[in-house]
């Protein structure tokens, strides 16, 4: 029956409520374990979501990527992989589409003598590739799976991302996938293969092949462990920092939170400053000579974009043109209007009290190396 309501459309609104409608449904508490595809990501974030914090009241989920992810899964690799199995003969296809299955570690409720879960850490693959000759991979440099089988993982990317290798978290997942595999099953894969498929171009597929390493599918236990025990987010990496993935978290104003809570205290007292403990830690693997190695080697970097980026402008200038393209890459060269910006004298010639309207920024953290003997500083 037709709800007829007075209410103006909103479209974006339609696909919102089919997509919370539709999400899918797992067959597991998923905050109980630490997914696959969290364990390489920031555990900080990782923590808070097992918590019970809320997101950010400004934070939008975006449902995007996902669900571009779903369609080229279901609708474009499971197909083509059922065809390989079934119409080829080629090999196998276990585990994926409708006959997915999640491997964990352990039971996520139960319990050591320590009172720790059993279970800390899922995965849910893409599916396994099995039946296959042992030099299946040869083509993507594998001459011997030593087994007949191997894990398939599947990611759409965006068209502009560029790849040398798998990412970094790409990678760590799949470790994770031969390691439960290996762990909970008969199958023993001592390889994955990662398709990474080009959401604009389904036809723009790169293959990477990652190796077996027990040292990373350890790491990644520890990784897990280490969510469920800390009772301290301070304590946990801020690893989003570093892989530049902050912005897209939901909890940056608990980890703002965080962060200020646990700043040390204005310390005076030189000893405290020159405590051994406290100097051997920075001296420690040579922390503070490599951050001073690592400033100047950015420093050289920015100067050398900075000499190459007016070359490139240099060229398109004399070829009278603001775009170029080749097969694989582009470039584009524009004026950007500069930002507008409120003209505080005008506000004030206008008998506006600025002060009153001013309001403050979150406080942000400033860490200062200074080297007294060389000749130079930085910050
Ligand atoms: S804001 Fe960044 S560092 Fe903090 S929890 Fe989120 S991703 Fe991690």
């Amino acid at each position: 029956m037709l709800t007829t309501t007075k209410e103006p459309l909103d479209f974006k609104a339609i696909f919102q409520s089919w997509v919370d409608g539709t999400n899918k449904k797992w067959g597991h508490d998923r905050n109980k374990t630490l997914g696959g595809s969290e364990a390489f990501g920031c555990l900080r974030k990782a923590w808070y979501k097992r918590n019970g914090f809320e997101p950010d009241p400004e934070y939008e989920e975006s449902w995007g990527a996902l669900r571009r992810g779903d369609i080229i899964e279901n609708h474009i690799v499971v197909p083509a992989m059922e065809w390989g199995a079934k119409e080829l003969k080629l090999f196998e296809f276990l585990m994926g589409g409708e006959n997915q299955i999640t491997l964990f570690d352990g039971d996520p409720d139960d319990f050591d003598d320590n009172g720790r879960p059993e279970g800390v850490l899922s995965v849910t693959p893409d599916g396994l590739i099995r039946g296959v000759a042992r030099n299946a991979l040869a083509k993507y440099g594998v001459v011997d799976l030593g087994t007949d089988c191997f894990m398939l993982e599947v990611k759409s990317i965006d068209p502009r991302v560029d790849l040398s290798e798998e990412k970094a978290i790409h990678h760590g997942q799949t470790q994770i996938q031969m390691g439960l595999m290996r762990q909970t099953t008969a199958f023993k894969p001592n390889y994955a293969v990662i398709l990474y498929i080009n959401a604009s171009f389904l036809d723009d597929i790169e293959v990477f092949v990652v190796k077996f390493d027990e040292k990373k599918f350890k790491i990644a236990q520890d990784r897990a462990e280490l969510v469920f025990k800390t009772t301290d987010p301070s304590k946990l990496h801020r690893e989003g920092v570093i892989d530049g993935t902050c912005q897209y978290c939901p909890y940056q104003q608990s980890c703002l939170d965080t962060t200020v809570k646990a700043m040390p205290g204005k310390t005076t007292d030189k000893k405290r400053q020159t405590d051994p403990a406290l100097v051997g830690d920075l001296l420690k693997d040579e922390l503070l000579f490599r951050r001073r190695a690592a400033t100047k080697a950015a420093k050289k970097a920015k100067e050398e974009l900075d000499r190459l980026n007016e070359e490139i402008k240099e060229v398109l200038r004399r070829h009278g043109s603001n775009k170029a393209q080749g097969n694989s890459w582009s470039v584009s060269y524009t004026m950007a209007q500069g930002r507008q910006t409120l003209d505080k004298s005008s506000l004030e010639a206008a008998g506006i009290d600025v002060s009153e309207h001013m309001k403050l920024g979150n406080p942000y953290e400033i860490l200062k190396v200074t080297f007294k003997d060389l000749d130079d500083e930085d910050a």
